[in-house]
């Protein structure tokens, strides 16, 4: 069997581990050695209201079962609120070795009917909250030169899902924030990733049918991400998705894509010709950073 993986000594905050998919992230971290901060709003799926229960109920289940927890009620989607989460591992267990920005909520409607205070609200939770949680947290992971940061993206944000705009943009966003702070974070050995998972919990039992809601367990998606917050991982900037047993990769790659040697006198029709070999993806490659992308884009430019 393979060396097992621990995290005796570190310490985790899970955003939004009342519940769901956060509380099987933190349980499963705090089984393994890991002293963790609950964190939860407690707030209804909608982002309304709020509640102490569910981070507390999480954070007697660590206790019970011989671990180290603490909870922490804020809110990730305000400056102020998301930096006392932070601070509640730094004053608890004195540092912060990994992050999970996990919390989120849904206001689904099509665009035509979505108010603007769905759209802000979702924004704020998701993106924001990722924003503000990764950059309470970065200057305790720099000085300790070591972090782990795993993001919490949706299949909605990458390839997109009716009713879902607001959500689907917060959610690439934060894939694209993960691929920024994976750049930023290297030379401090901090790792950022992003999860794109798949569960039965609150927020999707108002889609799925109830007997796939009990099969799709929240606990079968925590391994990878426990993986992706341990001192193994070498992996950063990836998008793993995760849900039912199934665990594989999305990345965003480019085609080979097509030169014009003299770009001042192409025409719309010379590009309407080559469409075919301008949208094929025969050849894609993945870049690592925009600089490694733009290299490519001017390679064939005379530069004089
Ligand atoms: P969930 O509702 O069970 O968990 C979300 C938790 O976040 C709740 O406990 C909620 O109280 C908390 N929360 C909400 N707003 C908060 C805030 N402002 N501050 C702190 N906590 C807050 O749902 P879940 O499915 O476990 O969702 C977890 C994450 O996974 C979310 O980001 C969600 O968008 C994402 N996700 C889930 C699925 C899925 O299939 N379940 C798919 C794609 C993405």
């Amino acid at each position: 069997m393979a060396d097992e993986i621990r995290f005796d000594g570190r310490v985790a905050v899970v955003t939004g581990a009342g519940g769901g998919l956060g509380r099987a992230h933190a349980l499963l971290l705090a089984s393994r050695g890991a002293k963790v901060v609950v964190n939860d709003l407690g707030g209804a799926m909608d982002g309304t209201g709020s509640d102490t229960t569910p981070a507390q109920r999480v954070v007697d289940e660590i206790k019970a079962a011989g671990g180290e927890a603490v909870a922490n009620y804020d809110s990730v989607s305000e400056w102020e609120s998301a930096q006392r989460i932070i601070q509640t591992a730094i004053d608890n267990y004195g540092k912060i070795d990994i992050l999970i920005n996990n919390a989120g909520i849904l206001r689904d409607r099509s665009m035509l009917k979505m108010s603007i205070d769905d759209w802000n609200i979702v924004i704020a939770v998701h993106l924001s909250g990722t924003f503000f949680c990764t950059k309470a947290a970065l200057p305790y992971m720099r000085e300790n030169n070591y972090g782990r940061i795993v993001s919490t993206a949706s299949a909605a944000g990458l390839y997109g899902n009716f009713g879902q705009t607001n959500y689907g943009a917060a959610k690439l966003g934060i894939a694209g924030l993960m691929n920024s702070v994976k750049l930023e974070g290297a030379k401090y050995n901090i790792k950022a990733n992003t999860l794109v998972p798949i569960a039965g919990t609150r927020l999707t039992a108002t889609v799925l049918p109830p007997n796939v809601v009990e099969k799709l367990k929240p606990e079968y998606v925590s391994p990878i991400v426990a993986y992706l917050c341990s001192e193994q991982c070498e992996l950063s900037g990836a998008m793993l998705v995760a849900g039912g047993g199934y665990f594989s990769r999305a990345a965003v790659c480019e085609g080979p894509g097509v030169f014009f040697d003299d770009p001042d006198s192409m025409t719309v029709e010379d590009v309407a010709a080559k469409m075919q070999e301008i949208t094929s993806l025969e050849g894609a490659v993945e870049y690592d950073s925009a600089t490694a992308q733009t290299m490519h884009a001017l390679s064939h430019m005379k530069m004089d």
